[in-house]
C-alpha cells in the first residue's frame, strides 16, 4: 500500500479484516496512532520514520514485526518491543543493543551469525528460547554483512590490478598442474571466503594468462574496464534471465536502445536492428542458419537441409564460419574458400567465377561471409565489390567484423564498410576492443523478420500478451536463456562517452604506428603486411638476408627461427604475442588494444623483441 492516498479509507476500518499489509509508515504515522491497525496480524515496518510512533506503544498488540534495526536501536532500548513474540533481526548494527540485554525477553530471533559471533560468546542470548542460526554455508549468500565480505573481494581485485604487471603475462604452468592441485572430492563442510581467496592466490592465479595485462599483445584482446566489471557485478546480483521481454522488460529495452546507439555511432544503416549474442561464433552461426532458411524458402527447419547449398568465404576467414557451416547441416564440403588477393582480401573475381560455376552445376549459392578484419592479418574484404554480386544472385551476405568493427566508432575508418548497404547481417565483438568484458557480441540484421522466422518456436509456457509489441530476444538466436548483457554496454558507453572511446582507440592506433615504424626501421625485421589499426604483422629476418634473396629452404629456416624465438619470448613472460602464417611465412602478430596500455608497454615489447632476435 501507498497509504498517503488511502488514509481516509483505513480510518473507515475497511481494511480491518486483512491478514497482511506492507506499510510505508512515513506517511501513516498519524493513522497508526489512531489504532486503525490494531487488529492486523502482521506488519512489515520501515522503522526509520516510525520511532516516535512505536514509543507510543501503538504496536504492542502486533504478533510479528520485521525490523530494520539500524535506525531503531534507541527505540529497542526503551523496551518498546518487549511484548513482541518474534523479531527478525539484522544484527550488524544492533550488537551494542543486544549486549544491553534489551532482547532477553524475546522468544525467537533469527541471526546472521557472521557479525554476531562475538556477541554470542558473551552469552547475551542465553535466555532466548529459540535462535535460528544461518549456517556458515549461507554466509556468502544470505550475507547480512555483505559490505564486509564484499570488501574482501574488492580488496582482492584492487590488489590484482596493483600486482598485475608483476605477473608473467602468459601462465607458465604445466598441463594438469592446476587440476592436480584441486582436491578430487568437494568439501562437505562450508569453507570461509578467506580460505577460498587464499587458494585463489596460490592455486588459480598461477594458471591464469592475464588478458588485462598491458603487455598482452596476442590474438585479439578481450579487453575490459572498471565500468564493465561493475556492471557485471550488478548483472550477477540481479541475476535476471532475460529470455523474453516479460522476464525483464528493462533488459530487452535497454538492449534495443544501446544497440541503436552503437549502430548510429558506427555508421551502420539506420534501419537495421540489433541483438546481443554471446560470441561472434554464435552470431555467425545465426547468420548462416538464417541464410539457409531464406535460400530454401524456410523449409530446411521443417524438412531437413538439402545437400546443394553453398557458402563462400575467403581462405582467411575465421574458423567459426567453418564450424557454423558444419553445425547448420549445410556440410563443410559445401563451404568454398575463395582465394585472396595480394592484400589478403577475398578476391571478388574468384568469387564471381565460383558462383557462376556452382549455378551451372545446379548448386544453390546460399551465403557469402565477408570479413572486416581477418584474424590472421586484419584484412578488409571489399563489400563494394562483393555486395553487388550477392545482390545479383540473391545471396545472403554476412559480415564478420568481430575485431575491427569497433574501429567504426572512428569516422576515418568507415571506409571499411563502404558497400554495407548490400549486407544482410553484421557482427562485431564489443568484448574484443570496446572495453566491455567477454561476452558481448553485437549482431545486426537488415530484416529481423527473416531472423525471427528462422528461430521462433512458441511453446505454451512462453506465450505472452505482449508478443509482437516488444522484442522477445529468445527468438533472435539459438539459446532461450540470456544474460543481461546490455547493462555492461550501457555502463561502458555512458561512463566513457563515445568521445573517450574514440580517444582510446586512436591512442592504440598511434601506439601501433610507433611500433610499426620501429620494426620497419630495425635492420633485422620486416613488415609482412601493411600495418592497420592497432595491428602489426612482422617477422625477424637476420641481417644479410633480404626478402629477394630468400630461397625456399631459407624460408623454412626463417619460419623455424621465428617460431622458436617467439616461444622463448612468451615463455619468459614479460610480453605475450601470437603468430600467423602469411603466404607460408611464419609471422608475428602484435596487437596494442589493452584498455590501459601505454607507450612504456610498447617500448618494453620492442626491447624484448630487439634483444631476443
Ligand atoms: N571472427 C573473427 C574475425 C575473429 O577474429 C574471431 C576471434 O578472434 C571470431 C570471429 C570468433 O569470435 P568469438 O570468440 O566471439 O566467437
Amino acid at each position: 500500500m501507498r497509504l498517503s492516498s488511502a488514509i481516509p479509507l483505513l480510518r473507515d476500518g475497511a481494511y480491518r479484516s486483512l491478514k497482511r499489509v506492507n506499510l510505508r509508515l512515513s506517511s501513516a504515522i498519524t493513522l497508526l496512532r489512531d489504532g486503525a491497525y490494531r487488529s492486523l496480524k502482521r506488519v512489515n515496518l520501515r522503522l526509520s520514520s516510525a520511532i516516535p510512533l512505536l514509543r507510543d506503544g501503538a504496536y504492542r498488540s502486533l504478533k510479528r514485526v520485521n525490523l530494520s534495526l539500524s535506525s531503531a536501536i534507541p527505540l529497542l532500548r526503551d523496551g518498546a518491543y518487549r511484548s513482541l513474540k518474534r523479531v527478525n533481526l539484522s544484527l550488524s548494527s544492533a550488537i551494542p543493543l543486544l549486549r544491553d540485554g534489551a532482547y532477553r525477553s524475546l522468544k525467537r530471533v533469527n541471526l546472521s551469525l557472521s557479525s554476531a559471533i562475538p556477541l554470542l560468546r558473551d552469552g547475551a542470548y542465553r535466555s532466548l528460547k529459540r535462535v535460528n542460526l544461518l549456517p556458515q554455508t549461507y554466509n556468502m549468500i544470505n550475507q547480512k554483512d555483505f559490505s564486509s565480505e564484499s570488501k574482501k573481494i574488492m580488496d582482492w581485485i584492487e590488489q590484482y590490478f596493483e600486482k598485475l604487471e608483476s605477473y608473467p603475462v602468459k601462465s607458465k604452468v604445466a598441463p594438469k598442474e592446476i587440476y592436480n592441485s584441486i582436491p578430487a572430492t568437494p568439501p562437505q563442510e562450508s569453507e570461509t571466503l578467506d580460505a577460498i581467496l587464499k587458494d585463489m592466490d596460490e592455486k588459480i592465479i598461477p594458471g591464469i594468462t592475464h588478458w588485462q595485462h598491458p603487455n598482452f599483445h596476442a590474438y585479439f584482446p578481450a579487453n575490459s574496464s572498471v565500468e564493465s566489471m561493475f556492471a557485471e557485478f550488478i548483472t550477477a546480483a540481479i541475476g535476471a534471465q532475460c529470455m523474453i521481454w516479460e522476464t525483464s522488460p528493462a533488459a530487452a529495452e535497454l538492449e534495443e536502445r544501446v544497440l541503436e546507439w552503437l549502430r548510429d555511432s558506427m555508421g551502420l544503416p539506420g534501419d537495421w536492428e540489433g541483438t546481443i549474442q554471446d560470441s561472434a561464433s554464435s552470431a555467425s552461426l545465426v547468420a548462416i542458419l538464417t541464410a539457409r532458411e531464406v535460400s530454401t524458402n524456410f523449409e530446411s527447419n521443417l524438412n531437413g537441409v538439402p545437400n546443394n547449398l553453398r557458402v563462400y568465404c575467403s581462405s582467411q576467414t575465421h574458423s567459426s564460419i567453418e564450424k557454423g557451416v558444419a553445425v547448420s547441416g549445410i556440410g563443410t564440403r559445401n563451404l568454398v574458400k575463395i582465394p585472396v588477393d595480394d592484400q589478403m582480401r577475398l578476391s571478388a573475381k574468384a568469387l564471381e567465377k565460383q558462383i557462376e560455376e556452382d549455378l551451372q552445376n545446379g548448386l544453390v549459392p546460399c551465403c557469402v561471409v565477408a570479413a572486416i578484419g581477418t584474424t590472421g592479418t586484419v584484412a578488409v574484404d571489399s563489400l563494394e565489390e562483393i555486395g553487388p554480386l550477392c545482390a545479383k544472385h540473391h545471396i545472403f551476405l554476412h559480415v564478420d567484423a568481430a575485431y575491427a568493427g569497433t574501429a567504426l566508432l572512428l569516422p576515418e575508418y568507415r571506409w571499411m564498410i563502404k558497400g554495407i548497404k548490400f549486407a544482410d547481417s553484421f557482427v562485431f565483438n564489443a568484448h574484443k576492443w570496446m572495453f566491455t568484458n567477454f561476452d558481448c557480441s553485437a549482431y545486426y540484421v537488415k530484416d529481423a523478420s527473416a531472423l525471427l522466422k528462422t528461430f521462433e518456436v512458441l511453446p505454451e509456457y512462453l506465450k505472452t500478451k505482449t508478443r509482437g509489441l516488444v522484442n522477445d530476444y529468445r527468438d533472435w538466436g539459438v539459446p532461450l536463456g540470456r544474460r543481461f548483457r546490455a547493462l555492461k554496454l550501457w555502463f561502458v558507453i555512458r561512463s566513457f562517452g563515445i568521445k573517450e572511446m574514440q580517444n582510446r582507440l586512436r591512442k592504440h592506433i598511434e601506439l601501433n604506428n610507433y611500433f610499426a615504424e620501429a620494426i620497419q626501421s630495425a635492420p633485422n625485421f620486416e613488415l609482412v603486411t601493411e600495418p592497420i589499426l592497432n595491428f602489426t604483422c612482422f617477422r625477424h629476418v637476420p641481417s644479410g638476408m633480404t626478402e629477394e634473396e630468400e630461397e625456399e629452404e631459407e624460408e623454412e629456416e626463417l619460419n623455424t627461427l621465428n617460431a622458436t624465438l617467439l616461444e622463448q619470448i612468451n615463455l619468459e613472460g614479460k610480453v605475450f604475442l601470437s603468430h600467423t602464417k602469411v603466404n607460408g611465412k611464419y609471422s608475428l602478430r602484435m596487437v596494442i588494444g589493452q584498455t590501459y596500455v601505454e607507450r612504456r608497454h610498447v617500448d618494453l615489447a620492442l626491447g624484448v623483441l630487439f634483444s631476443a632476435f
